[in-house]
Parts: C-alpha cells; sequence; structure tokens
C-alpha cells in the first residue's frame, strides 16, 4: 500500500465538518454531545446545550417523539443482545430506527423541517439490560422539500390539533395490537400514568385499563372479536368500578383500502347517563305516586282502611251478587269519642282511631270490606259471612281491650248495627239506614253493645224524632218542672244543700232526665231549659235559702249553656232578679266542659266563681280525666259519681281509689261530695274517709217543692239514724 499524502483526518475535526447535525442524547433527554453543525443549524453554542432537555429543539407535535424511538430501541436491543463483533469484517450495526420526518426549532424560533436518524449509542453496558444508554441522533435539514411536504405538514397540525380538541379519548393501534398513537383526553379519561404509555409496554397499559372495569372480561372478548374481523365497526358502553360509564366506538383505520389498524374512541357519557338514571326514577316515581293518588281516592288517610266511596262500591256489587249470598253491614260508632278528642287532644283521638281500624280487620277475613265513614263511624260489610252476629260480637270483644295512648290507659267502647239483605230489603242505603237504626238502638241500650236490626227499631226512631218535638212543646208550655234531692252534710248531719233536677211530666208520665237531656242537648233546646231550671230553682227555694247563709242551691249545667252567649251574665242577673245571694248557688258541671278551644267556658265560670257562684265537677271519674287535671280547673267541689260508691258492697271493702280521689281532693282544697248513697254501709265508708257532704235515696229522692221539706227532715232523719247506729257500735 502507498503512503497517503493526507495525514489521518482526527475525530472531532471529521464530527464537526458533517454537514448533519449530530447530536448524543441520553436515556433521560438531556443532550450528551453536539457536533459542529449542531451549533450552526440551531444557532446555539455548544455549551448552551449540552446538559439541556432535547426537546428544546423539536417543535410542537413532535417533541415525545425520540423518546418513543429511544424505548423501541431499547426494547428492540434487549430483545436480541447487539453482536460482541468479531475481528474479521464490518463492524455490526447498532440497532437503529429508520429516519423519521420532524420539525426542529432554532433559536430564534423559526422552525425548519428535517430528517432525523436514531440508533443506540454502541457502548459497553457490561451486558446489563437496565444501564442507562444513550441514543446517537443525526439531523438533517430537509427544508428544501419544505415546498414538497408543506401540505402533509399542515393535514399533521390539523388532524394532532383535532385530536387533542375533540373531547374523545382516542387510541390507535395497529394491525398486531401495538399502539400506535393516543390523545390526551384518551391519557386523562382512563387516568393513565404518561410514564407507563411510555414504556410502550401495552401489556401493562391493557392491564391498567382493565382493571378499572366492571366487566373486564366482556371488554377483551370485544377487542378480541375485532381482531378476528379487522374491517368491523362496533360500538357499546364500559361500565367503570368507580361508577362511570365510557361509550366505546371501534372502526377500522384504512390506508388505501387496506385495513392498517384500528382506531378506538370513548365518549365519557357519565352525566347523560346519571340524567338518564334520573329521568327513569322521576318516571317510576311519578307513576308511584299516581297510583298512590288513585288508591288515596278510595283510602281513608289516617286508617288505610277503605273509604265510604270504596265501601258503597263493594255494596252495591254485593247486593247485585248471586241470589241467596248473605250481604250483611255492620255499622259501628264509638262510645263518647268526642271526649277522647276534648281531653286528650286530636292526637290521640288519631291513634285510637287508627287502633280500633286495625282491631277492626283483625276481626273480619282478608277478603271483607272495612271502611271508616268518617269521623267515629266505621263500617264492615261481610259477603257469604255464616254467622254475622258472631262478628259483631267478636268486634265488640275486641274493642273491650284497654289500650294505651301516650301514657293514658283507654277503654274504648262501641254501639254496632248489625242489617242484613233480605228479602225487603231494596238497595244498598235502605240496609244502611236499618244498620243505622239498629246502632241508635245499640246506643240508647245502653252503649258498649252490638243489636241486630228489627223493624220495631223504626217506632224507636219516630219516638226519638217525636221525643225532640215533644220537648220544644214542653218547654213552649212550661212543662219542665223541677224536684229537688237534699245533700246532708256529714259534719253537721244535716242538709245544708239541694240539687236541682230537672222534671219533664208528659201526659201524666214523668220523663226520666237521661232521655229528655241528650235531646234537649242535641236540638239546643237545653238553653232554655236550664234557664228554666235556674230560673225556677231561685224562685222556689229563695225562702229556704234565706233562712240560712250557709245552705245553697245546687243547679245541673251543660256545656252547652256555657258556649251559649254571655252564661255568667245570665246566671247573675236571674240570682239578681230573684234576691238570692250568688254565694248560695252552686253550679254542676261534668269535665267534659272544660275541654273547649277558646276558653271561653273557663272565662265565664272565673266570672262566676269571682262573684261568689260556686263550681261542683259531676259525676267525677266517669270521663278520660285524671285526678292529676283537677288543680288546673276553677272548682269548688267534687262529686263522686255514684258508680264509685256502688263499688261499697258491705263495707269491709279495700277501695284505694275513694280514699284516693278524697285525700286528693281535700289537698287541694276541695270539698267532696258522694252522689247515689242508698245504703248505711256505703254512707259509713265514706263518712270514715271523711267525705263531707252525702247524695242519695238513703236520705231521700228528689221532691217537688212542696215535697222538700219533709224531705229534708227525712235526709236528717236518717243520718241521726246512721249515727245512732255509729254511737252503738253498729257498722
Ligand atoms: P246528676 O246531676 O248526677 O244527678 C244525680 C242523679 O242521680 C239524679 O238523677 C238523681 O235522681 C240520681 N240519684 C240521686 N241519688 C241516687 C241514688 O241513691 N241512687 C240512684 N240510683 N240514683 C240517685 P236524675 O234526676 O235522673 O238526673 C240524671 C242526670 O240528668 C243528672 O245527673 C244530670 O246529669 C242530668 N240532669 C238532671 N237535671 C238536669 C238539668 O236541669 N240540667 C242538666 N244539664 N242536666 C240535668
Ligand atoms: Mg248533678
Ligand atoms: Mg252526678
Amino acid at each position: 500500500m502507498t503512503a497517503s499524502p493526507y495525514p489521518a483526518p482526527c475525530p472531532e475535526a471529521v464530527l464537526d465538518s458533517c454537514p448533519d447535525a449530530l447530536l448524543v442524547v441520553a436515556e433521560d433527554g438531556t443532550i450528551r454531545f453536539v457536533n459542529a453543525a449542531t451549533e450552526r443549524m440551531f444557532g446555539y453554542t455548544r455549551d448552551e446545550l449540552l446538559g439541556r432537555d432535547h426537546r428544546m429543539l423539536l417543535a410542537e407535535g413532535f417533541r415525545t417523539g425520540l423518546q418513543r424511538i429511544f424505548f423501541a430501541l431499547r426494547k428492540d436491543a434487549n430483545a436480541s443482545p447487539a453482536a460482541t463483533g468479531s475481528n474479521a469484517g464490518p463492524v455490526p450495526a447498532p440497532p437503529s430506527f429508520p429516519p423519521v420526518e420532524a420539525y426542529g426549532v432554532r433559536r430564534d424560533g423559526t422552525e425548519f423541517q428535517g430528517e432525523v436518524a436514531c440508533s443506540l449509542l454502541a457502548q459497553d453496558s457490561g451486558g446489563d439490560p437496565t444501564a442507562p444508554r444513550s441514543m446517537a441522533v443525526s439531523v438533517r435539514d430537509t427544508s428544501h422539500r419544505l415546498a414538497a411536504d408543506a401540505g402533509l405538514r399542515e393535514a399533521m397540525s390539523l388532524l394532532t390539533a383535532t385530536l387533542e380538541s375533540t373531547a374523545d379519548g382516542i387510541l390507535v393501534v395497529d394491525s398486531d395490537g401495538r399502539i400506535d398513537g393516543v390523545n390526551n383526553q384518551f391519557i386523562s379519561m382512563w387516568g393513565i400514568p404518561r410514564k407507563l404509555l411510555a414504556t410502550q409496554d401495552d401489556e401493562a397499559v391493557m392491564g391498567f385499563v382493565l382493571d378499572q372495569l366492571t366487566d373486564p372480561g366482556q371488554f377483551v372478548e370485544k377487542v378480541s372479536a375485532l381482531y378476528a374481523d379487522p374491517a368491523a365497526e362496533s360500538h357499546d358502553e364500559l361500565d367503570f368500578r368507580d361508577g362511570r360509564t365510557f361509550e366505546r366506538y371501534s372502526r377500522p383505520q384504512k390506508v388505501a383500502d387496506k385495513v392498517v389498524g384500528r382506531v378506538w374512541s370513548f365518549r365519557d357519557v357519565t352525566p347523560a347517563r346519571v340524567a338518564q338514571d334520573r329521568i327513569t326514577q322521576a318516571m317510576a316515581d311519578l307513576a308511584a305516586q299516581a297510583a298512590q293518588l288513585k288508591s288515596l281516592a278510595f283510602q281513608d288517610p289516617l286508617t288505610g282502611l277503605s273509604n265510604r266511596q270504596l265501601f258503597n262500591d263493594h255494596l252495591a256489587a254485593a247486593l247485585l251478587g248471586p241470589y241467596g249470598t248473605a250481604v250483611d253491614v255492620l255499622l259501628l260508632d264509638l262510645d263518647d269519642f268526642k271526649e277522647v278528642n276534648d281531653i286528650l287532644g286530636h292526637h290521640a283521638g288519631d291513634q285510637m282511631l287508627i287502633e280500633v281500624g286495625r282491631r277492626l280487620r283483625e276481626c273480619v277475613r282478608p277478603n271483607d270490606v272495612v271502611a271508616r265513614l268518617g269521623g267515629d263511624e266505621f263500617v264492615v260489610l261481610l259477603v257469604g259471612s255464616l254467622d254475622a252476629e258472631a262478628v259483631a260480637e267478636k268486634i265488640v270483644d275486641s274493642l273491650r281491650v284497654p289500650l294505651w295512648i301516650d301514657g293514658t290507659m283507654l277503654r274504648p267502647s262501641l254501639s254496632l248495627g248489625l242489617a242484613s239483605i233480605t228479602d225487603d230489603v231494596v238497595g244498598a242505603s235502605e240496609l244502611l239506614r236499618r244498620a243505622d237504626v239498629a246502632m241508635y238502638a245499640a246506643k240508647v241500650a245502653g252503649k258498649n253493645r252490638y243489636m241486630r236490626f228489627r223493624p220495631e227499631m223504626m217506632q224507636s226512631l219516630l219516638e226519638r224524632t217525636e221525643t225532640e218535638a215533644g220537648l220544644r212543646l214542653a218547654v213552649d208550655t212550661g212543662q219542665i218542672s223541677v224536684h229537688y234531692q237534699p245533700i246532708v252534710s256529714s259534719r253537721l248531719g244535716v242538709v245544708v244543700k239541694v240539687e236541682a233536677l230537672a222534671r219533664w211530666e208528659r201526659d201524666g208520665v214523668i220523663v226520666p232526665p237521661q232521655q229528655f237531656i241528650p235531646a234537649a242537648e242535641r236540638s239546643g233546646l237545653i238553653v232554655e231549659i236550664g234557664t228554666e231550671v235556674l230560673l225556677k230553682g231561685c224562685t222556689e227555694l229563695r225562702p229556704w235559702l234565706a233562712e240560712d247563709a250557709a245552705r245553697s242551691l245546687a243547679v245541673n249545667v251543660s256545656g252547652v249553656q256555657l258556649q251559649h252567649g254571655d252564661f255568667a251574665e245570665l246566671v247573675l242577673a236571674v240570682t239578681s232578679s230573684c234576691g238570692v245571694d250568688p254565694r248560695q248557688l252552686v253550679l254542676e258541671v261534668t269535665e267534659s266542659v272544660f275541654f273547649d278551644d277558646d276558653c271561653h267556658v273557663i272565662r265565664q265560670l272565673t266570672a262566676l266563681r269571682a262573684a261568689g257562684v260556686r263550681v261542683a265537677l259531676d259525676d267525677f271519674g266517669t270521663g278520660y280525666s285524671s285526678l292529676g287535671r283537677l288543680q288546673d280547673l276553677p272548682v269548688d267541689t267534687l262529686k263522686i259519681d255514684q258508680s264509685f260508691t256502688s263499688m261499697i258492697r258491705t263495707g269491709d271493702e279495700h277501695l284505694p281509689i275513694l280514699s284516693c280521689m278524697i285525700t286528693m281532693a281535700h289537698g287541694l282544697g276541695l270539698t267532696v261530695t258522694a252522689e247515689g248513697v242508698e245504703t248505711a254501709a256505703q254512707a259509713e265508708y265514706l263518712m270514715n274517709l271523711e267525705c263531707d257532704s252525702l247524695q242519695g235515696f238513703l236520705f231521700a229522692e228528689a221532691e217537688p217543692e212542696p215535697a222538700l221539706a219533709s224531705a229534708i227532715t227525712r235526709s236528717a232523719g236518717a243520718f241521726a239514724a246512721l249515727r245512732g247506729g255509729r254511737v252503738s257500735g253498729r257498722r
């Protein structure tokens, strides 16, 4: 070989003379080496470039390219480690990547088109596949091709802009299933860490994706099916574990009719799905509400029983049923329900109605109709029942079981009228009317019972109407008289008080007050009757009262009177016109009068007490009131109802309720009168409990004024006999 006239070139000079920019980029992206052409091409000095991130030299849209190439090269290198090289032959090629088109950015911001080729830098990694590597990069300015590629560049930028601005996440995979590209939206929608994506480890990326789905199996199945049919398109939904929902579209990516890959696009439809779910739910709620409204139209809202409308429909249908089928109507009404409402309040009243409804349902078969007609009125319809009376009895019995409401024990009772279909019943309204008549008869007969309709009952209904008419006539023609019953003082043994009791003498027969007082209250005539009794009492007893200021006259007053006009004014006008001292008048009222909403009654009684009139609480213990309420009421005397007195039979009983009533009343500063004292044993028992006054047939019955004097004497005599018995040691 002849000697060369040229000196051997130094490698630096060669690199610096190279027209292409040559760089070495480390795995972490920093520039480790540049040649002179790099300085010229990009307008930076060598010092300005070394150690900096190579992406500063790449235009927008091309900045991640080199990193991807780097990883691809490393992967290849790890898959087929470079030959160690033998002494013979050329140096083996390092892993390299075919040149790609890219845009560089100069220091002054101008961009230029270039061709970039990369290869892994041959270096001794000591065989360690994880050791950091570097990449040799050559950049050739291809600006001369600019005009030709302008269209391509524009298309690229348009595509990039479109991909990045769409709300959909886009994933492009090649025919082998390798990820070709993704947009930012895809990455953020799936929350894929960029590091993971940069590894280009598609399996790891797929694992990350699958982990988020509620049904990963279905996802994989779909993908496999589409790979088997590259030209197919698909659309479905993916449900995420965190509640999100994506729509998934997939279509083939074609180049000149050849399928080269597949484009997947994902759209987050969670808000739309939530809205849709809400609409569906709202529609369901609406349908449920409509159904409820429909049922309410036929349902009693308080008890949940059928209402009148539904009952009428069932009754009409039953009457049209096969001939011979038994149809029974059981109409019932709670006894004294108004008192529960007035005394314990509407809440307690409601609870009672609900409980009654529940018990009624328990007494009948599931298909029998139980309806609330309103207030405290219920009705039961039995169709095909073998023994309606047994059911009626069961109902009455079931209501006798006490119930507790707000800590108070109540014993509901009801009056029930039973009417059954017979040949002469023409229709539903007649059947109901008969049940109503029977119910009324049950009430008159003493309540808390059932009665079957009998034609004679119509007669008593007629009589009821007649009673009211007759009573009006009696009031107008002065047929109402007053009888007086003596009340004996236990301490003095003499009569110090008499009670005025109204009497109606009708055609020579005395009609009992229990019959005409309720009728008078219903018709409002009680106002006139009460005034008449007060006026007659004051007039007839004025001389007896005048003899001794300690004597008094007791007059019964109904709640209706107290509610009517200025009752206090009327009473004081009567006493004043009759010349009776108001302090000699006692007004007897029952507990229920105190439970009016506007306190009108309390005001009236307070005004009367201020004028000296005293107030007695009549029939105490029969209502729903309790001893605890006594201290709040404007009363002076307690009248123990005769039902308590009658509990004393031999006189040897232990009756704590009586002693408790008396002690409590005394504790509150009230005097106590016992009603219905018929036997010596009762009188003695009560006197031993220090009951202040006694009233009853043992002493005298109520008598008209002319017979009163002898009744008073008889009373004192009876008392003296009693005392004599006590003195002589008899009980
Ligand atoms: P009351 O106010 O509790 O009157 C006592 C009733 O018990 C009277 O019945 C009386 O005759 C009766 N009685 C008295 N001692 C005995 C006894 O030893 N044994 C028995 N079994 N009964 C006895 P009467 O006169 O039939 O009056 C009944 C109720 O009618 C009265 O009960 C009162 O609530 C009402 N009433 C009577 N007159 C009037 C009135 O002028 N106005 C008002 N609003 N109600 C009246
Ligand atoms: Mg009375
Ligand atoms: Mg009484």
